[in-house]
């Protein structure tokens, strides 16, 4: 494999470097790696960057020209990404709709569908919010018990969905619900596109460990869906969700590699910044990262690569979404090491390091190993998919 880069890959490089050192806002910049996305203005700051981005040819660089990309190689989307994590750069604020429900309409959606919704995703003038998880239906996802009946030309929806992250200031989600009760549990779901603003839907934020109340719970009272917002065929959503969480595993862990290595050279700087470069032992813990950082993104290559090419996301994303994670979480541990004490100290107080954010990203990351598949369960579908081991 020939890891150098073309002349006209440089090029692109060189465009792209310019174009974000001139365009990525200061104050976006000073929360890379820890963007919430929980506080409304912040959330309106980064959807404006998207739509910046977009703008200039950055977001959906490997979609089809037909869908609104600019069906360019992964080399070129290896190359934006690293110039983002470069530059500072947050990920994109849609990011569900881009790599998950994007791809998800792609393949299963209608054209009118598709013609739709895939311009507002990448824009971000449409957010999106994945309505799986339900509080009986987390890891067994097929037990969800949301149930949406056919009237004329629309489903009416009634249940409850739980852990739904920016349901409070998306435009719509992505819905999985029971159309079919007496099916067995893999048969009667639905796949539905549904509009967060139809009369029905109540929002109630749920406060995490970081403070912050970045989930949901989503209630659904009568809630009127056009028939036009099947996605799939009816009955048959779970095929049509396996492929969401398929890119989910994949993709996103992609893309959320950027605010990773964002995260990443935070910590050599303040590794440095705190004197503790020439300790031995945070050196080799830093090194350790750093390898752990890189093994990450050249699997993610190949995932990309498989991608690109025509292929789908395997059972394999599932490598990524938990190695990110364990990553992921042994930065966050070795950041609070670094800091001592004062890793405690939260945003707003004038003795956080990197505005507090280390003390954010250190609780966010309890939760790397839950969202988009806990580990457990992404090793017994390592074990079973993977390495062909007896079932779980
Ligand atoms: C920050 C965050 C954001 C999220 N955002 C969204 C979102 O936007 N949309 C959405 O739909 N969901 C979202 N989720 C929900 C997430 O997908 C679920 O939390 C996850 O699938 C686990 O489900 P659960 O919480 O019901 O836990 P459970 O499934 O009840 O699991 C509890 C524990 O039991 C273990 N366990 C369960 N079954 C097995 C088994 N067979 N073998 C071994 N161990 C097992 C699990 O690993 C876990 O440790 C989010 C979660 C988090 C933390």
């Amino acid at each position: 494999m020939d890891f150098d880069f073309t002349a006209a890959q440089e090029a692109f490089r060189k465009d792209v470097r310019a174009w974000l050192e001139a365009n990525v806002p200061d104050d976006l910049r000073g929360r890379a790696f820890a963007a919430s996305r929980a506080d409304r203005e912040e959330v309106r700051q980064l959807r404006a960057w998207q739509k910046r981005m977009y703008g200039a040819g950055y977001v959906g660089m490997d979609w089809p020209p037909a869908f609104g990309g600019r069906g360019a190689s992964i080399v070129e989307q290896i190359i934006l990404y690293q110039e983002m994590a470069q530059a500072e750069s947050p990920q994109f604020v849609n990011r569900g709709g881009l790599s998950m429900l994007g791809p998800t309409l792609m393949r299963h959606g209608t054209p009118a569908q598709q013609a739709r919704f895939l311009p507002g995703i990448l824009t971000a003038d449409e957010l999106w919010c994945q309505g799986f998880s339900e509080p009986n239906a987390g890891s067994d996802l097929a037990n969800l018990q949301t149930r949406a009946v056919r009237e004329g030309d629309t489903f009416v929806v009634n249940g409850q969905k739980v852990w739904t992250s920016m349901a409070h200031v998306a435009d719509w989600c992505f819905l999985l619900v029971r159309t079919d009760a007496a099916a067995p549990k893999h048969k009667g779901i639905s796949f539905l596109l549904v509009d967060m603003r139809t009369p029905g839907i109540t929002v109630r934020p749920l406060r995490q460990i970081t403070g912050e109340a970045e989930f949901n719970e989503v209630f659904f009272d009568n809630v009127r869906v056009p028939v036009d917002n099947l996605v799939g065929k009816l009955n048959e959503g779970w095929s049509v969700a396996i492929t969401t969480l398929a890119y989910e595993r994949d993709l996103l862990t992609f893309i959320r590699h950027i605010s990773l290595r964002n995260a990443l050279r935070r910590l050599v700087r303040l590794t440095k910044e705190r004197g503790r470069s020439g300790d031995p032992v945070v050196r080799q813990k830093v090194a350790h990262l750093w390898i752990g950082e890189q093994a990450l993104q050249l699997n993610g290559y190949r995932s990309l690569t498989k991608i690109l090419r025509g292929g789908q996301p395997g059972p394999e994303g599932s490598t990524a979404k938990l190695f990110w994670s364990q990553v992921d979480q042994e930065l966050a541990e070795v950041a609070t090491e670094v800091l001592g004490p004062s890793s405690q100290i939260a945003h707003g107080s004038p003795w956080a390091a990197d505005e507090g954010q280390w003390e954010f990203y250190a609780l966010l990351a309890r939760a790397s190993g839950i969202r988009a598949g806990t580990s457990e369960i992404l090793k017994n579908i390592l074990a079973e998919r993977v390495l062909g081991l007896p079932k779980d």
